[in-house]
Protein backbone atom coordinates (compact mmCIF):
# COMPACT_ATOMS: atom_id res chain seq x y z
CA UNK A 1 0.00 0.00 0.00
CA UNK A 2 1.37 3.37 -1.05
CA UNK A 3 2.30 5.18 2.01
CA UNK A 4 1.71 2.60 4.19
CA UNK A 5 4.24 3.75 7.37
CA UNK A 6 2.05 7.35 7.23
CA UNK A 7 -1.08 6.05 7.27
CA UNK A 8 -0.34 4.09 10.23
CA UNK A 9 0.92 7.62 11.54
CA UNK A 10 -1.97 9.54 10.26
CA UNK A 11 -4.70 6.59 12.36
CA UNK A 12 -2.14 7.05 15.48
CA UNK A 13 -2.36 10.63 15.78
CA UNK A 14 -5.58 10.67 15.09
CA UNK A 15 -6.58 9.04 18.07
CA UNK A 16 -4.02 11.03 19.75
CA UNK A 17 -5.80 13.96 18.82
CA UNK A 18 -9.34 13.13 20.14
CA UNK A 19 -8.00 11.63 23.27
CA UNK A 20 -6.31 14.87 24.11
CA UNK A 21 -9.90 16.35 23.78
CA UNK A 22 -8.49 18.72 21.01
CA UNK A 23 -11.23 17.51 17.99
CA UNK A 24 -14.51 17.10 19.30
CA UNK A 25 -16.51 14.33 16.77
CA UNK A 26 -15.00 14.57 13.74
CA UNK A 27 -13.93 17.33 13.10
CA UNK A 28 -10.00 18.53 12.61
CA UNK A 29 -7.42 16.63 10.11
CA UNK A 30 -4.13 16.12 10.06
CA UNK A 31 -1.58 15.31 6.63
CA UNK A 32 1.96 14.26 6.35
CA UNK A 33 3.88 15.28 3.25
CA UNK A 34 6.50 12.88 1.43
CA UNK A 35 8.34 15.61 -0.47
CA UNK A 36 10.52 13.18 -2.74
CA UNK A 37 7.03 11.97 -4.23
CA UNK A 38 4.80 15.08 -3.72
CA UNK A 39 2.31 13.23 -2.04
CA UNK A 40 0.45 13.96 1.13
CA UNK A 41 -1.15 11.60 2.81
CA UNK A 42 -4.36 12.68 4.84
CA UNK A 43 -7.25 11.54 6.78
CA UNK A 44 -10.57 10.87 5.17
CA UNK A 45 -13.35 13.42 5.95
CA UNK A 46 -16.44 13.09 8.49
CA UNK A 47 -14.89 9.60 9.96
CA UNK A 48 -14.54 8.59 13.63
CA UNK A 49 -10.67 8.91 14.24
CA UNK A 50 -11.09 5.37 16.23
CA UNK A 51 -13.04 3.74 13.62
CA UNK A 52 -10.75 5.42 10.83
CA UNK A 53 -8.18 2.24 9.39
CA UNK A 54 -5.02 2.62 7.42
CA UNK A 55 -6.77 1.91 4.22
CA UNK A 56 -8.89 5.21 4.74
CA UNK A 57 -6.60 6.93 4.71
CA UNK A 58 -6.43 8.88 1.10
CA UNK A 59 -3.42 9.76 -0.77
CA UNK A 60 -3.08 13.01 -2.94
CA UNK A 61 -0.85 15.37 -4.74
CA UNK A 62 0.14 18.94 -3.89
CA UNK A 63 -2.60 20.03 -6.42
CA UNK A 64 -5.48 17.82 -4.70
CA UNK A 65 -5.72 15.25 -7.21
CA UNK A 66 -6.40 11.52 -5.31
CA UNK A 67 -3.59 9.24 -6.36
CA UNK A 68 -4.79 6.30 -4.08
CA UNK A 69 -7.59 5.74 -2.03
CA UNK A 70 -11.74 5.37 -1.84
CA UNK A 71 -12.30 7.53 0.77
CA UNK A 72 -13.46 10.95 0.11
CA UNK A 73 -10.56 13.30 1.48
CA UNK A 74 -10.83 15.61 4.29
CA UNK A 75 -12.96 18.60 2.99
CA UNK A 76 -9.31 20.82 4.41
CA UNK A 77 -7.09 19.06 1.52
CA UNK A 78 -6.43 22.09 -0.08
CA UNK A 79 -5.74 24.11 2.82
CA UNK A 80 -3.26 21.57 4.08
CA UNK A 81 -1.80 21.10 0.16
CA UNK A 82 -1.14 25.12 0.54
CA UNK A 83 0.82 25.20 3.55
CA UNK A 84 2.95 22.51 2.40
CA UNK A 85 3.93 24.77 -0.71
CA UNK A 86 3.84 28.08 1.06
CA UNK A 87 6.51 26.16 4.11
CA UNK A 88 9.34 24.09 2.71
CA UNK A 89 10.70 23.10 5.82
CA UNK A 90 7.40 21.32 6.94
CA UNK A 91 6.21 17.57 6.55
CA UNK A 92 3.40 17.75 8.85
CA UNK A 93 0.09 19.52 9.20
CA UNK A 94 -2.21 19.37 12.62
CA UNK A 95 -5.97 21.04 12.22
CA UNK A 96 -7.80 21.11 15.58
CA UNK A 97 -10.79 22.50 16.85
CA UNK A 98 -9.31 22.73 20.46
CA UNK A 99 -12.19 25.23 22.50
CA UNK A 100 -9.57 27.31 23.81
CA UNK A 101 -7.83 28.18 20.49
CA UNK A 102 -10.94 28.52 19.11
CA UNK A 103 -12.69 30.63 21.72
CA UNK A 104 -9.57 33.32 20.68
CA UNK A 105 -10.43 32.34 17.11
CA UNK A 106 -14.04 33.86 17.73
CA UNK A 107 -12.36 37.14 19.24
CA UNK A 108 -10.36 37.15 16.89
CA UNK A 109 -7.41 37.50 19.56
CA UNK A 110 -3.85 36.15 18.62
CA UNK A 111 -2.65 33.48 21.07
CA UNK A 112 0.57 36.12 23.00
CA UNK A 113 3.69 35.71 24.83
CA UNK A 114 1.68 34.70 28.25
CA UNK A 115 4.15 31.72 28.42
CA UNK A 116 7.52 30.61 27.03
CA UNK A 117 5.75 27.84 25.63
CA UNK A 118 4.44 30.19 22.53
CA UNK A 119 7.89 29.78 21.25
CA UNK A 120 7.23 25.97 19.88
CA UNK A 121 5.57 28.20 17.23
CA UNK A 122 8.22 29.39 15.98
CA UNK A 123 7.45 33.18 17.17
CA UNK A 124 6.00 35.02 19.93
CA UNK A 125 2.71 35.35 18.90
CA UNK A 126 -0.21 33.13 17.13
CA UNK A 127 -1.91 35.03 14.33
CA UNK A 128 -5.15 34.77 13.63
CA UNK A 129 -6.37 34.13 10.25
CA UNK A 130 -9.67 36.32 8.59
CA UNK A 131 -13.10 34.29 8.44
CA UNK A 132 -13.30 31.92 5.82
CA UNK A 133 -15.82 29.06 4.90
CA UNK A 134 -14.71 25.86 6.14
CA UNK A 135 -13.03 23.87 3.23
CA UNK A 136 -13.08 26.64 0.92
CA UNK A 137 -9.99 27.64 -1.35
CA UNK A 138 -10.47 31.16 -0.02
CA UNK A 139 -9.78 29.47 3.63
CA UNK A 140 -6.59 27.53 1.78
CA UNK A 141 -5.50 30.55 0.46
CA UNK A 142 -5.91 33.13 3.32
CA UNK A 143 -4.66 31.02 6.42
CA UNK A 144 -0.92 30.18 5.17
CA UNK A 145 -0.79 33.99 4.14
CA UNK A 146 -1.32 34.69 7.79
CA UNK A 147 0.55 32.46 9.53
CA UNK A 148 3.52 34.07 7.93
CA UNK A 149 7.27 32.67 9.86
CA UNK A 150 4.52 30.99 12.38
CA UNK A 151 4.53 27.48 12.22
CA UNK A 152 0.58 27.78 13.63
CA UNK A 153 -1.88 30.24 12.98
CA UNK A 154 -5.86 30.87 14.15
CA UNK A 155 -8.71 30.48 12.29
CA UNK A 156 -11.46 33.15 12.75
CA UNK A 157 -14.63 31.46 14.22
CA UNK A 158 -13.21 27.86 13.59
CA UNK A 159 -9.86 26.26 15.09
CA UNK A 160 -5.90 26.26 14.40
CA UNK A 161 -3.83 24.85 11.84
CA UNK A 162 -0.06 23.75 13.52
CA UNK A 163 2.99 23.09 11.23
CA UNK A 164 5.61 20.40 12.07
CA UNK A 165 8.91 18.83 10.27
CA UNK A 166 7.10 15.64 11.36
CA UNK A 167 3.73 14.37 12.92
CA UNK A 168 4.50 14.40 16.54
CA UNK A 169 6.22 17.76 16.61
CA UNK A 170 3.12 19.09 14.47
CA UNK A 171 0.67 17.15 17.34
CA UNK A 172 2.79 18.70 20.14
CA UNK A 173 2.40 22.02 18.78
CA UNK A 174 -1.45 21.73 18.90
CA UNK A 175 -0.55 20.50 22.42
CA UNK A 176 1.15 23.38 23.05
CA UNK A 177 -1.36 26.19 21.87
CA UNK A 178 -3.87 24.85 23.50
CA UNK A 179 -2.03 25.06 26.79
CA UNK A 180 -1.26 28.49 26.01
CA UNK A 181 -4.59 29.91 24.57
CA UNK A 182 -6.15 27.99 28.17
CA UNK A 183 -3.55 29.89 30.16
CA UNK A 184 -4.39 32.86 28.50
CA UNK A 185 -7.84 33.02 28.62
CA UNK A 186 -7.45 32.44 32.68
CA UNK A 187 -5.17 35.10 32.96
CA UNK A 188 -7.61 37.29 31.26
CA UNK A 189 -10.43 36.32 33.34
CA UNK A 190 -9.04 37.76 36.18
CA UNK A 191 -6.40 40.64 35.04
CA UNK A 192 -4.20 41.72 32.44
CA UNK A 193 -1.65 39.15 31.73
CA UNK A 194 2.32 40.39 31.72
CA UNK A 195 3.68 39.42 28.32
CA UNK A 196 6.98 38.38 28.09
CA UNK A 197 9.24 40.96 26.49
CA UNK A 198 10.61 41.14 23.27
CA UNK A 199 13.52 41.02 23.76
CA UNK A 200 13.32 38.06 26.21
CA UNK A 201 10.94 36.17 23.23
CA UNK A 202 14.09 36.52 20.94
CA UNK A 203 15.63 34.68 23.64
CA UNK A 204 13.49 31.60 24.28
CA UNK A 205 13.07 31.63 20.42
CA UNK A 206 16.87 31.12 20.12
CA UNK A 207 16.93 28.60 23.11
CA UNK A 208 13.72 26.56 21.20
CA UNK A 209 16.01 26.07 18.51
CA UNK A 210 18.57 23.56 20.93
CA UNK A 211 15.61 22.18 22.43
CA UNK A 212 14.74 18.67 23.24
CA UNK A 213 16.72 15.32 21.95
P1 LIG B 1 -13.10 16.82 7.56
O1 LIG B 1 -13.78 15.76 8.39
O2 LIG B 1 -13.64 16.87 6.15
O3 LIG B 1 -11.60 16.68 7.61
O4 LIG B 1 -13.49 18.24 8.15
C1 LIG B 1 -13.31 18.56 9.50
C2 LIG B 1 -12.96 19.99 9.67
O5 LIG B 1 -12.38 20.34 10.68
C3 LIG B 1 -13.30 20.99 8.63
O6 LIG B 1 -12.68 22.20 8.87
ZN1 LIG C 1 -11.98 22.52 10.82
Amino acid sequence: MLMQKERELIVEFGKKMSNAGLCPGTSGNLSILDRQSGYMAISPSGIDYFETTPTDIVILDLGTNVIDGCRKPSSEASLHAEFYKKKPNISAVVHTHSIYCTAFAVLNMPLKAVHFAIGSACAPEVPCAPYCLFGSNELAHTAPEYCKDSNAVLLANHGIVCCGTDISSAFSLAENMEYVAKLQYLAMSVGTPQLISDSEIVKVLERFKSYGQ
